[in-house]
């Protein structure tokens, strides 16, 4: 039996006031985040653009919505005027359109890079470098539309919570060096780290923003 308002309740109870949930709805029906919404919920993370642009669409307007999955540059345009936040930017050319769609739109949009944390090839983000290279550009602080707030990243998906504490680890010290950079369009506050399964260890390494899908929703079908 699926309760959401009980799982949702559960969690935030353990949650310290410093770090934000996300309640992860992707694949789940609008009637599901109306359940998470009447409990005062309101920060929700989809993955799709077509499914995010429909939900905010049929949805309450004081709803928090991330963009949480990988995004095309074609895409940008359809969540950029109502966004609250995208996490998972990782190319230089996703910025620049961001910030183009930005300013069409006279909206600062809030985004956090992606890091690559995790073992797995197949994960998304930006490695060390890349990101040095990104900060130190002359180009970023050109980029007046877009505010960097901090840093995503996904650990391995594995049993071993050592391995997983360990990635998490990597991106806050990252996050801490990162300190050092700070400008008006790039700041190191939000550290989006953990989901379901290893949101706990997220919290024990100092995450502030936690994506929590299937522990609240119940298991996705697909
Ligand atoms: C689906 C998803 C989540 C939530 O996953 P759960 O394991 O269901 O909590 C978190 N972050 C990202 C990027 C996701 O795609």
């Amino acid at each position: 039996m699926k309760d959401i308002a009980a799982n949702l309740k559960q969690i935030k109870d353990e949650l310290p006031a410093s770090c934000t949930l996300v309640a992860v709805s992707k694949t789940k029906p609008a009637a599901d985040i109306m359940t998470a919404y009447s409990q005062n919920h309101r920060d929700f993370g989809e993955n799709k653009v077509q499914e995010l642009t429909q939900k905010a669409e049929e949805l309450p307007k004081d709803i928090r919505w991330h963009m949480i999955g990988h995004l095309q540059s074609n895409k940008v345009k359809y969540i950029a005027p109502f966004v609250y936040l995208i996490h998972g930017v990782d190319s230089l050319k996703l910025l620049r359109e961001i910030n183009k769609q930005g300013q069409k739109l006279n909206r600062v949009i809030n985004c956090l890079l992606q890091i690559h944390i995790a073992s797995e090839d197949s994960k998304f983000g930006f490695d060390e470098a890349d990101l040095m290279e990104i900060i130190k550009s002359e180009e970023i602080k050109e980029f007046s539309f877009i505010k960097i707030t901090g840093l995503m990243g996904m650990a391995t998906l594995t049993k071993d919570e050592d391995k997983i504490r360990q990635e998490f680890k990597s991106l806050k010290r990252l996050f801490e060096a990162f300190k050092a950079f700070q400008s008006e369009n790039f700041v190191m506050q939000t550290l989006s780290t953990g989901m379901s399964g290893d949101y706990k260890i997220a919290l024990e390494e100092n995450s502030n923003m936690i994506r929590v899908g299937s522990a609240i929703f119940g298991k996705r079908d697909y």
